[in-house]
């Protein structure tokens, strides 16, 4: 019952403040700013135009990157046969849980005789199919990426970040040795990390995943981690080195330079809807949403102000005169005509973190002025509109630049360096934020941690940085400096 009040339809009338309860706050940014809603399906999400619209910049950018570096698309089934997923052990422990199946078909409900997954991710089906292609090291390496929804029994529901649809891309890779195929997992990290702190203006972590953390069949796991406004990280994507694993399970073979057969080293990785979610919270305030202007659906919205006909026809040829500019520029740009108050207007815009607003009246139009208003400072300063285009690319550009460095300082800001459990659990009942501590990789003493200190995880192990001083939890000499947080 519980759910169908979080999930209820109604319209949300008010944004809670951020500062009052930052759960509330984002569900309401997302619903009003009309992003994405519950859809009467339990548990599973509609992405609506405006939150679509930025997954689509999102893949647009990805997508590039993984062709220019000879990546192919693909599309693979969307039921996978069980025996395909019972072939790699771990891999179905970690994934049995959440895994939805079609066990009957057709008019008469007829049972099937072999129960279908409903593929919660697709290494299994991949392996199984891509091995018909690979004969020699010659037809290495094999680059296949899918963009696609994936389904995940989940309990817990949150839209964007937990939801039992979500969609995604996933790649999946092939290699004839496995210093290629780590170079792969690294070269999508890097891709992973432009796409964060490049597009969405959100730095991360990275680093490697502790075992614990690593995913279901991986040697490793590379991850990427956001902290959002609540002190909360974000896992924003993550990518795996199977070594051997996969390809032995499903009998992804080559035969390699000597004419022996090997065994494939793979990779997999995936970044998914999720990211939407995470640009919101790590950086909307009171007013709701602000959206970077490299993922933003408008980046400039154009309030006409007028009180007649008259009025309203001189504002009219005005933006004309110059809104072709904008276009040539191309700055995604629109003009709010609706039939609201301009002080309604604004405050719509502003909840859907259209990065630069312009305010455009008859007096305006008589002085080739308008009043340009930046959703991150809330600066109003009069531009002429003479060069208006190449003005507003340098303000797009600064603004992303702007909201970057404020969530950089936010993050520099809560992160701390402490050296023992107890400051770490007294750390955390205080606040959020990141933690680097000294670890000696002891399995046992990560679930202490995550026991102890309410949930915090081992987010990320450093690589670029050697550990110094001693474990956290055992004062043994640290093998690892590891950033503990509180996750999502
Ligand atoms: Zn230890």
């Amino acid at each position: 019952m519980k759910q169908e009040t979080e999930e209820q339809q109604d319209f949300v009338k008010e944004v809670t403040k951020m500062s009052d309860d930052f759960d509330r706050w984002y569900t309401d940014v997302v619903r009003k700013a009309e992003m994405a809603d519950w859809s009467g399906v339990r548990g599973m999400m509609v992405v609506r135009p405006y939150g679509w619209a930025m997954w689509e910049a999102i893949m647009r950018a990805f997508d590039d990157m993984i062709k220019e570096s000879g990546h192919e698309n693909w599309a693979f089934p969307l039921l996978i046969p069980r025996e395909y997923l019972m072939k790699e052990a771990e891999h179905v422990e970690g994934f049995a849980p959440e895994v939805a199946w079609v066990t009957k078909a057709g008019g008469g409900m007829e049972e099937l005789e072999e129960p279908l997954a409903v593929r919660p991710t697709s290494e299994t089906i991949i392996g199984a199919i891509i091995k018909r292609y690979i004969q020699s090291h010659r037809d290495l390496p094999k680059l296949t990426n899918q963009w696609n929804s994936v389904v995940r029994w989940e309990m817990r529901s949150r839209l964007f970040l937990r939801s039992r649809e979500f969609w995604w891309q996933e790649g999946h890779t092939f290699h004839a040795s496995g210093q290629e195929a780590m170079d792969e997992a690294q070269l999508i990290l890097g891709y992973y990390r432009s796409i964060a702190e490049d597009w969405l203006a959100v730095p991360v972590l990275v680093g490697k995943k502790s075992p614990a953390e690593t995913f279901p069949g991986a040697v490793h796991t590379l991850t990427l981690e956001g902290l959002m406004r609540d002190g909360l990280a974000l896992q924003m994507g993550t990518s795996h080195y199977f070594g051997q694993n996969f390809a032995r399970a499903y009998d992804i073979s080559f035969s390699n330079r000597e004419n022996e057969r090997e065994l494939c080293y793979s990779t997999s990785w995936g970044i998914s809807t999720r990211l939407v979610g995470a640009l919101v919270m790590a950086h909307g305030d009171d007013s709701g949403l602000i959206v970077p202007p490299r993922i933003a659906p408008t980046q400039v919205i154009v309030v006409p102000i007028f009180r007649d006909d008259e009025g309203r026809a001189k504002v009219e040829r005005f933006i004309s005169s110059w809104a072709g500019e904008l276009k040539a520029a191309g700055i995604r740009h629109r003009v709010d005509w609706r039939d609201e108050r301009p002080g309604d207007k604004y405050a719509h815009w502003e909840l859907k973190g259209v990065p630069i607003r312009l305010n455009v009246g008859a007096r305006d139009a008589d002085a080739g002025n308008v009043e340009m208003v930046d959703r991150l400072t809330r600066e109003r300063v009069s531009i002429p509109v003479a060069g208006i285009g190449q003005r507003l690319t340098k303000a797009l550009d600064a603004f992303q630049r702007e909201l970057f460095d404020r969530a950089q300082k936010f993050q520099r800001d809560n992160t701390y360096e402490l050296g023992t459990l107890d400051e770490v659990v007294a750390h955390f009942r205080e606040r959020g934020g990141f933690v680097w501590a000294g670890w000696c990789g002891d399995a046992e003493e990560e679930a202490k941690i995550k026991a102890d200190a309410g949930g915090v995880t081992v987010r990320v192990i450093d690589e670029a940085t050697e550990a110094a001083g001693k474990c956290l939890v055992c004062s043994k000499p640290a093998k690892f400096r590891v950033a503990l947080a509180k996750a999502y």
